[in-house]
């Protein structure tokens, strides 16, 4: 087998790949270890939980509406961290450049990335460059990692039936931007990208009540994020299609180019379980903060397995995982 682009798109076909790079016997240190494929590992160390985790970035165009590489960079380590309950504490960065490229965007890459961590309260506090000739690599490609501290850990897999499930806003948003940026798509209202770091939101969500779940549906999106959560937790989870927040401006986009928005990459968004008894002061701490003023109800857990959707209409079908992201390279 060779690796092709499908293998990198955070769906169904990744899980071969992660095969091979999971068949490590050393893949846990006392916690959650890389047998979880969580968010985030958890190291218990001298009392404290400390969540770790890395990703890297190679998101193309590298400058996009409403962020660029920098900032995604940032914050999908900072988020991978919060969904672990961690507080993000310090980041390490990677960067290996194209020789050719603009010291200019350099410069904006790295001001944005300071913007995001001074967001959430982290720092970046070692990193290392790499420069490769000309062809060698398309731009730039960023690595970042993070640690971050927990005081209760939350995992993806604690989902329970009661339970309702929450998100803190639009879905689809970044890659049906990142899609029409590609495709040169002009569209009567600008398409955004949500990438934020979620620290401070789900900092609010935790001390409002309880949370049994938490997500973020980056690559594959919502759809490949909720089947994970009900597939690791045991559960079904039935979504209400006409709770579920899509701005027109996606779902045109999203028909225009024959894609699902539930199926794309998100950068600032949490899908949480939490006992129905905490949705009402949960979903109201979320609505106080910045990137949860759309938060929503979108449905629940019950017994069984798979994700169903009750459609506006009545009907039902299955939400499914996608084979592989339709965006190659979107974060
Ligand atoms: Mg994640």
């Amino acid at each position: 087998m060779k690796v092709n682009l499908m293998h990198g798109a955070g769906g169904e076909v990744m899980g071969e790949l992660l095969q091979i790079l999971t068949r490590l016997e050393h893949n846990n240190a006392g916690g959650v270890g890389l047998e979880a494929l969580d968010d985030g590992a958890v190291i218990p160390l001298g009392g404290l939980n400390v969540v770790f985790t890395t990703d890297s970035h190679v998101v193309r165009p590298i400058f996009f509406p409403g962020g660029d590489i920098g900032r995604i960079a940032v914050c999908g380590t900072v988020n991978d961290l919060a969904m672990m309950g961690g507080r993000p504490i310090a980041l390490s960065c990677g960067m290996i450049i194209e020789e050719g490229f603009e010291t200019g965007d350099l410069e904006r890459i790295v001001r944005s990335m300071d913007v995001a961590l001074g967001e959430c309260g982290a720092s970046l506090v070692t990193g290392d460059t790499k420069v490769l000739e000309k062809g060698a690599l398309d731009g730039i490609a960023v690595n970042t990692s993070g640690i971050g501290i927990a005081d209760r850990v939350i995992r993806d897999n604690g989902l329970q039936p009661g339970d309702l499930i929450l998100v803190n806003g639009t879905l689809g948003d970044h890659g049906m931007t990142i899609m029409t940026e590609r495709a040169g798509l002009s569209l009567g209202e600008q398409l955004k990208s949500d990438v934020a770091p979620l620290w401070g939101l789900v900092e609010k969500a935790m001390h409002a009540g309880e949370i049994h779940a938490m997500k973020d549906p980056t690559r594959g999106g919502f759809a490949s994020a909720i089947n994970e959560m009900a597939r690791k937790s045991h559960v079904q989870v039935r979504i209400s299609e006409t709770d579920l927040p899509v701005r027109r401006s996606v779902k045109s986009a999203a028909e225009m180019l024959g894609i699902d928005p539930l199926q794309v990459a998100n950068e600032g968004k949490v899908v949480m379980g939490v006992p129905a008894k905490d949705a009402g002061v949960i979903l109201e701490a979320m609505r106080s903060h910045p990137y949860g003023r759309e938060s929503a109800i979108i449905g629940e857990v019950v017994a069984g397995t798979h994700v169903i959707m009750e459609t506006s209409i009545g009907g039902e079908r299955f939400i499914e995982p996608p084979v592989g992201d339709p965006v190659p390279r979107v974060c």
